[in-house]
This record gives C-alpha cells, structure tokens and sequence, in this order.
C-alpha cells in the first residue's frame, strides 16, 4: 500500500553502513546467505535490469536471529505462556521458529498460494512485478512484470490467479491458459481508485476493496484524482460480472479475508493513514453469498495506533491472523485472534508487515509479506481457503 505515511529510507534502522553499499556483489559473495541473495538478484533484484546492484545488503535468510527453541518471535499471551501447544497460543509447537526464505524487495504485498504448482506469488508494488517463490526449493523468480503495480492477490475456486492493480485501477483475472481478463476497473462508468485486495466466495463472487493508496503517487502506482467518491468494498456478481458496492462507510477498506464456513467477511481499515482520528481497525459482518451482501458490521480487532493491520486471514478453526505495521517496531508481525476477538499471540518480525497467506502442502504453512522479504512459518493451524 501506499501511505500518507513517510515510507522510510531502506538503510534506516537495520544499522546499514552505506559504505558497504558500494562494494556491491563481490563483497556480498562473502556468506552464505549471499548465496540466496545471489541467486535472487539473477531476477533483477530492486526491479533493476543488468548486473544485479543491491541497493542495501540483502537480509539474511534462514531462521531469524536468536530463534532458539521455543522461538521468542512466537508470543504467546495465554498461560502458560511458555507453552505454544494447547494451553497456550495453539497454533505452534516447539520446534517451529520464523525463517526469512527471500529478500530483496522495495514492498511486498499480497501473498496467495498456489497448492498445485507448490508456490506463492506476491507483489513487489514499486518494483511493478509479481514474484514468485517455489517451497519446494527455495527459488525465487519474476512472475509477471509489469505488473500494473500489482497489490492483492488471490486465487478462485478454479485455480486461477485474481490480481488487484493499482495503476490499471482493476481486478483481473489470469485464465489458466494465461491470458488476462479484466473482471472490474469501473463503477457506475467512473474508473476505480486503485483495488487492493480481494477475495473469491465459493460461488465465484469476487469480492474486493477499493481506497486510493494506489493513485497516489508515482511510486506504487500513477498519479491520478479518484474518480470514486467513496472509498468502497465491492462485488463481482459470477454470472453477470456486475460490480456492486457492498459496504460504502470505509475510509480506507484494505485487507479482506473470509471465515472458514464462509459466513463472515474480514475488512481492515487503515484510514488512520489519512488521519489521527480515522479507524485502524478490522470489522467484520455477517456474510450472505447467497444474497450477495454484507450485514450487522462489528469492529472486530482495533489495532495499536500508529500501526495498522493490512491483511487478514482466517484458519480452519475460525481463528483470524491479520499483519500489524507501521507504529512501534515491537508490533511488527502478526496477531491471531480467536472467532471472538480474543487475542491469542503474535508472531514477531523484524519489519513492517503487509499481508498472509496460508500455504504448504497441508496449508499449514503461513507465509508473510514483511516490507523487502518474505517471512514463513509453520503452524499447527491450517488456513481456511481452499482454491
Ligand atoms: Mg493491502
């Protein structure tokens, strides 16, 4: 997403001797995490053409620093806290820590898997493509690029990608012979603001949000005046492709995220970017497929301000993960919360966390887009969607 927020300079805060910066790849050729960097940067890391020139060391990969087991970076808030089994956040065992797979990117958002190829795509917003990391050995490579400054991803109930673009102002759909199809890039015959993340219901629906993060600047999108009056969720009917506002008191909709029975529909706000006093927040409402529609709007988790939750996801058992960024460094991650809103743990990691996405071979595996890398860990949980 783009923000009102400064984006802050990639050397602040890691501690990065700008000196080093200049050494480039010989010097970075010194460890084996370079190895991993090394074999990025043959996909032009930074979006850059030619020999690769990382702007800042890339991070390491692998476990996080100081995961010895039990992982500090898996907060538990329920007692025991030193248990991550049943009696404590129950979605983690022992032996399960964070690892850092891949790195190398200005902001990546809008994880989703694809069981079939055993693979996550995501967004690199600035760098206008879609990367894409392969579980089963590491590699990482270039999906799509351009991209349209692609943002939210998902997959539909037919294994097809559905893609939120902020600078074409649409949703589209990648069909499995690869062409690409536009599902919505107008309402009431005004373009969209710049769609940002979707979801797809069982009966084909696509359902998606619409603030104006992506016109705002040149940098996550193209500049341009929203043509949208109000900052809307929509849907796409299946059968029509008709495009009707669903909930219209958003001041920034963002993240979105279905209950496991398909009952409950997940929306973040992250209007406090516009302002001290606007929501940071997730609600929820009861969902209807059936009907199309959205009622009886909750707040379901309020965030600590300044952070803000951009993406969510719910497991098998009803449980919402959703990231946190942007305000103390000491939120940065993810928080899970019971049906109910009780906040059960949080996964720690070391930068400002957009977006998840439950993946694996038995979906028990949580990717998570945080600012320039993508993070992974495995759980007891598994995520609710399937393709
Ligand atoms: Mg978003």
């Amino acid at each position: 997403m783009t923000t009102s927020l400064t984006f802050p300079d990639k050397n602040e805060g890691r501690g990065v001797d700008r000196r080093r910066l200049l050494k480039g790849a010989a010097a970075l050729a010194a460890t084996g995490a370079t190895m991993k960097a090394a074999s990025a940067a043959t996909v032009t890391p930074f979006g850059q053409t030619g020999a690769p020139t990382p702007l800042t060391d890339p991070l390491p990969l692998g476990p996080l620093p100081g995961s010895r087991y039990p992982d500090s970076h898996l907060e538990s808030l329920k007692k025991p806290r030193v248990s991550f089994g049943p009696a404590g956040f129950p979605a983690f065992a022992g032996t399960m820590a964070v690892e850092r797979v891949a790195t190398g990117f200005r902001w990546a958002e809008g994880p989703v898997y694809f069981p079939a190829g055993r693979y996550v795509l995501f967004s690199d917003i600035p760098n206008n493509r879609i990367m894409r990391f392969s579980e089963d050995d590491a590699h990482l490579s270039v999906f799509r690029q351009p991209s349209m400054n692609s943002n939210g991803n998902t997959i539909d109930r037919e294994g097809r990608l559905i893609t939120c673009e902020h600078s074409g102002r649409r949703v589209t759909r990648t069909e499995l012979d690869g062409s690409i199809t536009i599902i919505a890039d107008k309402y009431n015959g005004k373009k969209l603001n710049s769609p940002n993340d979707a979801v797809v219901t069982s009966d084909g629906a696509i359902w998606f949000t619409d603030p104006v993060y992506g016109i705002g600047g040149y940098y996550e999108g193209v500049k341009a005046e929203p043509e949208q009056e109000k900052h809307n969720v929509y849907r796409v009917d299946p059968k029509t492709g008709d495009v009707k506002v669903v909930v219209d008191d958003f001041v920034e909709p963002n993240g979105v995220g279905l209950s496991p029975d398909e009952k409950k529909l997940y929306v973040c706000d992250t209007g406090f970017t516009d302002g001290p006093d606007n929501p940071s927040h997730i609600r929820v409402f009861d969902l209807d497929v059936g009907a199309g529609k959205v009622s009886n709007s909750k707040v379901f988790a309020e965030m600590p301000k300044p952070s803000i939750t951009d993406g969510v996801r719910c497991d098998t058992a009803g449980r919402v993960w959703c990231s946190v960024g942007w305000g103390d460094p000491n939120e940065d991650g993810v928080r899970c919360y019971t049906p109910d809103g009780d906040m059960l743990g949080k996964i720690h990691i070391p930068e400002t966390v957009a977006n998840l996405c439950f993946g694996g071979q038995q979906r028990n595996r949580l990717y998570i887009c945080g600012s320039s890398s993508l993070y992974a860990v495995y759980t007891s949980a598994q995520g609710a969607m399937k393709p």
